[in-house]
């Protein structure tokens, strides 16, 4: 496998030139909630103008992939069934190798679990009296108490508890949501049983994604460094972060190593875009007008910007070449684990961008 550094390649074209497959998540991608991210359809059509083909790879079980084609279509990003790979469809695959045909399944979530599970030919129960040999547990937002205790009662006697995900959140316009890592949580917090976790960051889903579509050099896109970021990793695919959705940018600083995405972006218009490089100069990292380096204090860095101080200007890029320069900086000494940065802001350009990052400056530099 070839060396990798995160971000720091950038990219010289747009990555829907260079990569014939987008996987793209859908919460916090395309959609949040019901809406489309703005501009996101129009960036999708022209991507596929430009020759780049979409598959649509979601841990969010609550729907079948009919339903959520019929959604992207609305939306303005037409889409069939077969273009979209839930984790249901993931959870049914594995649960499906490890039970014998016409074997019962509690179904706890949305109607895209139970639907995965019957196309699999398993029999979905609602009750531990059933005697399943499985609990499924996928997202629906009518889970509730009733379905939780009765996934309790069947793991206790005996059943596999298989979860679709575990993403503890979900982004809404309200702001993150429970996802279903956290009901997930409520079972296996009385339980004490580990589930089996189907979904991204398990590299399964990616690759059903790729042999569908023939994918020769696939882009991940997504906003959740845990599942997304770190399922390309697995599958060895390249990956394009994007803000809109779950991830703040000081969780992205301090990424693990197999957290860290090759582009990052706003939103998915950067399929458009090229992405700029960072460039090491001995100590310091530059990206655009933007530079990092080591200050005095042992382990801390100093964030500035060229030019005066005041609006964006003209060659601000995308507003996000200084969190670039400083991730591959703060990278560059955390090779092998995920660490908070310690940042000092020279200037005021500096100061109010690592505000806006969610980053406490660790003092101001002259
Ligand atoms: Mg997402």
């Amino acid at each position: 496998m070839t060396r990798r550094e995160p971000l720091a390649a950038g990219s010289s074209a747009p990555p829907s030139e260079i990569y014939d497959v987008a996987l793209l998540d859908l919460d916090g991608v395309v959609y949040v909630g019901p809406d489309a991210v703005p501009g996101v359809p129009e960036a999708l059509a022209e991507a596929r103008t430009a020759g780049m083909r979409l598959g649509f790879v979601t841990n969010n079980a609550a729907r079948t992939p009919t339903d959520v084609a019929d959604h992207l279509t609305a939306l303005g990003v037409p889409a069939v069934s077969d273009d979209v790979i839930t984790s249901s469809q993931a959870a049914a695959t594995v649960v499906s190798g490890l039970l014998a045909p016409g074997a019962r399944v509690l179904s706890v979530g949305g109607p895209g679990v139970a639907a995965a599970l019957t196309a699999a030919g398993l029999v979905v129960v609602d009750r531990a009296e059933q005697e399943p040999a499985a609990v499924v547990q996928g997202y629906g937002p009518e889970v509730g108490w009733v379905q939780l205790a009765e996934a309790i009662v069947a793991v206790r006697n005996g059943a596999r508890h298989v979860a679709t995900n575990l993403d503890a959140t979900i982004p809404s316009p309200r702001g993150p949501l429970p996802g279903n890592g956290a009901m997930v949580g409520v079972v296996t917090a009385i339980t004490g049983e580990e589930p089996l976790v189907t979904g991204k960051p398990d590299p399964a889903m990616h690759a059903e994604c790729v042999r569908r579509t023939g994918a020769r050099r696939p882009l991940v896109v997504g906003d959740r460094l845990d599942t997304d970021i770190e399922g390309a990793s697995r599958a060895g695919a390249a990956s394009l972060l994007v803000l809109s959705g779950v991830t703040e940018p000081r969780t992205l600083v301090a990424a693990r190593p197999d957290h860290r995405p090759d582009l990052l972006s706003a939103d998915a218009a950067g399929l458009l875009t090229a992405h700029p490089a960072v460039v090491a100069d001995g100590q310091r990292h530059r990206c655009g007008r933007w530079t990092v380096g080591p200050a005095e204090a042992e382990d801390a860095l100093i964030l500035e910007a060229e030019g005066p101080d005041g609006g964006e200007g003209p060659d601000d890029g995308d507003g996000l070449d200084g969190l670039r320069a400083l991730c591959v900086a703060h990278w560059a000494r955390h090779p092998a684990d995920g660490a908070p940065a310690r940042v000092i802001a020279r200037g005021e350009r500096a100061a109010a961008a690592l505000d806006g990052w969610g980053l406490v400056p660790d003092g101001t530099a002259a």
